[in-house]
């Protein structure tokens, strides 16, 4: 966006775009001056007096918006001279920086431009070529290129790992960006914690902030800079505490944006948005957390790109977003944001995989209708989003007095109906240990087949003796082996926890690091499985209880995971009694 506006030569706007008064504030008609940044003004008097006139003067400064942040802009000035100062004209064309770079991506605008503001911003600027695979750092001094570093890709990498510039405790983040750099992600920053990628005297440079270019759907190069610790400029007020997965503010840095914003009791509307992602678990079950990771920073830029400058947004904890709007008139222009967000989420993470649809849940609350402070507006935001997960997800749901009632009522349910089940666990546990108790095989029999059917599985099967023979089977009687000795295949075993026990919540979760037995599983149609090992006295194996499901459903529980491992051990001791 380029935000527009003429100054007369008294500095007074005398006109603009709709774009520029929403940035400074609609209602805001001090002269132009005072939204510069105190430092800047004598850089801004200067070339307001000394520009040749008719020509383009360029500039970068820091410029206060509507929120009262001061954000770096980059002034495209143009002077025509009048008679007097009243009839002089001062032409502004206003960047940010974000727009500015994303702009240089859609070419649109000359690197020339792009050059200068480095050099003002003090940044260092990097390039990575897929050609050639070359990596190249350098400063921009007055149009002028200072090389730090020019050379291939990977050797710049061995030099950063071999000289233990990396610290460890970062180098899992270092490999996402050099990942990132060389596969060509659309967009990724990345805070390099106490690395020395760069430093000068005074200053350590590890804030990687980069865009690959494409041209004809392939990447063709990774621009980007690196700047200071302490100067993030695009978040210069908020301190430089980013979410080093995300990029997004952190948890800290946000609040405290959030509080001292509120606690100025501003006189314009401020909606504390919380974003939750739907059945994330899932997403880290079935492929691994680590392409759970992905998946939160894809959401969270996807996310940031639709708050742009309008709002600011923070990753508050795992899977959880918030994001401050501030100067909404009324619930119009918000809805349409959280519309935006859940549409374009849910279109964009359509399908993950071809087995999971990813979507976001929303709850929001205004101040000051609905609080007064944080803590207020956290607490109705939250009782909002829960309500939207309790009405089956994918939804956003806005804060109101009637909606306290209900929600009021849900929770109290919602208690009800876990000391409910909890109860109903309980029972089913007695009932199984009633009739194992009884101790004989018929009962061990009667005892999985009301397991299986009350938990909903679709197999129980329960292997014995040296050779791991089948010796009872509830549910589906096609494809399962009459021995288990598929277990003692590679490093499976490493799988079973220090009570016997392995939880496979997906089979693709084993198909990366077992593929063997990731092959038994798919041939005996198991999708999930809790495996309990009955331990004989000398510690052997004696036998194993393998509880499974042939389809997805949510992951196994706590609870489901308890009762299996106190049952298996049961009946492995009744067996062995009888053996
Ligand atoms: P719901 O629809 O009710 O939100 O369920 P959910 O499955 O999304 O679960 P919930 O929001 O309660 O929990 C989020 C999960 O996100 C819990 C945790 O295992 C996972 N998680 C938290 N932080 C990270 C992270 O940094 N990386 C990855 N991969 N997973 C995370
Ligand atoms: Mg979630």
């Amino acid at each position: 966006m380029i935000y527009s506006v003429i100054l007369d030569g008294y500095y007074n706007a005398i006109n603009g775009t709709p774009e520029y008064f929403n940035f400074i504030g609609a209602e805001n008609f001090s002269p132009f001056l005072s939204f510069v940044h105190i430092n800047d003004i004598p850089k801004v008097k200067n070339i307001f007096t000394t520009a040749k006139p008719e020509e383009n003067s360029y500039l970068v400064i820091k410029f206060k918006n509507y929120k009262e942040i001061f954000k770096w802009v980059f002034l495209d000035i143009k002077i025509i001279n009048g008679t007097n100062l009243d009839s002089r004209r001062i032409y502004v064309n206003l960047y940010t920086i974000d727009d500015f770079k994303n702009s240089i991506e859609q070419n649109n605008i000359s690197t020339l431009r792009y050059r200068m503001l480095l050099d003002s911003v003090g940044d260092i600027y990097f390039e990575y070529t897929f050609k050639n695979q070359n990596i190249r750092f350098y400063w921009i001094n007055k149009n002028q290129d200072i090389e730090i570093y020019n050379g291939k890709f990977f050797e710049w990498k061995n030099y950063m790992l071999s000289n233990n510039y990396i610290k460890n405790k970062n180098l899992s983040i270092f490999e996402k960006l050099c990942r990132d750099i060389s596969m060509g992600t659309q967009k990724f920053s990345y805070k390099i914690m106490d690395s020395k990628i760069y430093a000068d005297d005074e200053n350590i440079y590890n804030i990687f902030k980069c865009r690959t270019i494409y041209l004809e759907n392939k990447p063709y190069m990774v621009i980007g800079t690196l700047s200071e610790n302490n100067n993030y400029y695009e978040k210069e007020t908020l301190k430089d505490s980013l979410d080093t997965l995300t990029g997004l503010l952190s948890k800290e840095a946000l609040t405290n944006y959030a509080t001292e914003l509120i606690n100025k009791k501003p006189d314009f509307n401020i909606n504390m948005v919380i974003v939750d992602i739907d059945n994330f678990k899932l997403i880290n079950n079935n492929f691994g957390h680590h392409f759970g990771d992905e998946i939160i920073k894809a959401i969270a830029d996807t996310l940031d790109e639709i708050v742009r400058d309008r709002g600011v947004i923070g990753r508050f904890e795992g899977d959880e977003f918030i994001i401050i709007f501030s100067g909404f008139n009324d619930n119009m222009e918000l809805r349409s944001y959280l519309r935006t967000m859940r549409m374009t989420v849910e279109e964009k993470f359509k399908n993950i995989k071809n087995t999971v649809d990813l979507s976001i849940s929303i709850g929001t609350a205004r101040y000051p209708t609905d609080g007064i402070s944080f803590d207020e507006l956290f607490e109705k935001s939250d009782s909002c989003l829960y309500i939207a997960k309790q009405k089956g997800k994918n939804r956003y749901i806005i804060y109101d007095e009637v909606i306290d009632i209900k929600n009021i009522e849900k929770k109290n349910k919602k208690n009800i109906l876990t000391i409910e089940s909890r109860e109903k666990n309980a029972q089913l546990a007695c009932r199984v240990i009633d009739i194992l108790m009884k101790n004989n095989r018929n009962n061990i029999e009667d005892t999985i087949k009301i397991l299986g059917e009350e938990l909903k599985l679709s197999r129980i099967a329960i292997f014995f003796g040296k050779e791991l023979k089948r010796i009872a089977l509830w549910g589906d009687k096609t494809k399962v082996y009459d021995n288990a000795r598929y277990i003692y295949k590679g490093s499976y075993l490493t799988n079973f926890n220090i009570n016997g026990v392995c939880v496979v919540h997906s089979s693709t979760s084993i198909e990366g690091k077992n593929p063997e037995v990731h092959s038994d599983y798919t041939e005996q149609n198991i999708y999930s499985a809790i495996q309990c090992l009955i331990y004989g006295d000398t510690g052997d194996i004696a036998g194993i209880i393998s509880f499974e499901r042939s389809f997805q459903r949510k992951s196994w529980t706590e609870n489901e995971i308890y009762n299996f491992t106190l049952i298996s051990h049961l009946i492995g001791e009744l067996l062995k009694k009888e053996a």
